[in-house]
């Protein structure tokens, strides 16, 4: 296992705006290019019933159980069925939610390999180093040819809760360590209940998933971020330079399975900051426009800042170099389809 070193500096300060960063929010969609079910981990019951006959099988139910009636026991599990998984919902919406969005992010850069021996990730919320790449159909399999996640031996992760070293890798800078908050938040991406469908996958799986072609809504918050920080957060969402659309990446579950799930892009619509901001930005050379108590990035200044900003990150890391740009949704089709 060959060793790297982890690139570690002391953490960014929170709670006071450091010059030369941005605090604001990316409004953003998510356009799903495939399939994508995020599981709830809960079945929905096939056969809805009255709340009488629910009552009174509840009833037969606790008799049966009383008098260990096995057959009557059977004849009431005839009304109900679980069955389909559903996907995360929340009211009249079908979400993604921030937490998973959070968690690709972050595992997008981790799982950005080391370059002339270093690595901008401790890879904290990774799996343990794979020490060789599992045979096709060990668990696994995919995900290590699709990341060629080999052996990187990157040391101990960081952990200032219990080491009181406040010195950090960049992407526990940027989405958070023990004790050290992240400074990038996702909210939920969701969309109205119409773009839910009945899935049936192999093995006899049955889930509710999100149709291709359905546009989720949401957003990411962002605060104290410098210009490289800003770059290493939109890499890590697929947007590359010249395009406020991203390269299809993978979300949700059965991603690596099957070429028809998981599938998806984000699309950078605006990029809003207090006006407080209005100076930093100026510095960077961008004329975004002033809107009440916000400044406005859209269109071309937006595209200006993404390319900006992308260029700074790869310059700052240039291990970045090898995830800018790179679809792991598109290699998944490779790998999936041998
Ligand atoms: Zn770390």
């Amino acid at each position: 296992m060959s060793s790297i070193a982890v690139t570690r500096k002391a953490f960014t300060v929170r709670d006071i705006e450091v010059e030369g960063t941005l605090s604001g929010v990316i409004e953003a969609e998510i356009e799903a290019l495939s399939y994508i079910h995020v599981s709830m981990g809960r079945e929905r019951l096939e056969r809805l019933i009255d709340i009488k006959t629910a009552a009174s099988l509840l009833n037969t139910v606790e008799e049966a159980l009383i008098k260990g009636d096995i057959k009557a026991l059977q004849r009431v599990s005839s009304y109900v069925a679980l069955d389909y998984i559903d996907n995360v919902v929340y009211g009249d919406s079908v979400c993604i939610p921030g937490s998973t969005i959070k968690g690709l992010l972050r595992a997008r850069l981790e799982l950005c390999h080391a370059k002339d021996g270093s690595a901008i990730s401790c890879m904290r919320s990774d799996v343990k180093p794979i020490t060789s790449p599992p045979p096709p159909g060990a668990h696994g399999w995919r995900h290590a040819r699709i990341w060629k996640a080999v052996s990187e031996n990157r040391g101990p992760y960081c952990n200032p809760i219990e080491t009181q070293d406040y010195t950090i890798c960049v992407v526990c800078d940027i989405f958070g360590a023990p004790g050290v908050v992240g400074r990038v938040m996702p909210s939920n991406f969701c969309c109205g209940l119409e773009a839910y469908e009945k899935r049936d996958l192999p093995y006899g799986e049955k889930v509710y998933a999100i149709k291709p072609g359905t546009r989720l809504k949401g957003s990411i918050m962002f605060s104290a971020l410098k210009l490289e920080e800003i770059g290493a957060l939109l890499i890590s969402m697929g947007i590359a330079k010249g395009s406020s659309i991203g390269i299809p990446v993978l979300i949700g579950k059965h991603k690596y399975a099957y070429p028809d799930m998981g599938k998806a892009r984000f699309m950078v619509a605006v990029l809003r900051a207090p006006l407080r901001f209005a100076e930093t930005l100026a510095k960077w050379g961008l004329n975004c426009s002033a809107e009440h108590i916000e400044i406005v990035c859209r269109e071309k200044e937006l595209q200006k800042l993404i390319d900006m900003a992308i260029d700074a990150a790869l310059t700052r890391y240039p291990q970045l170099s090898q995830l800018h740009g790179f679809s792991e949704a598109d290699v998944r089709d490779k790998v999936v389809a041998k």
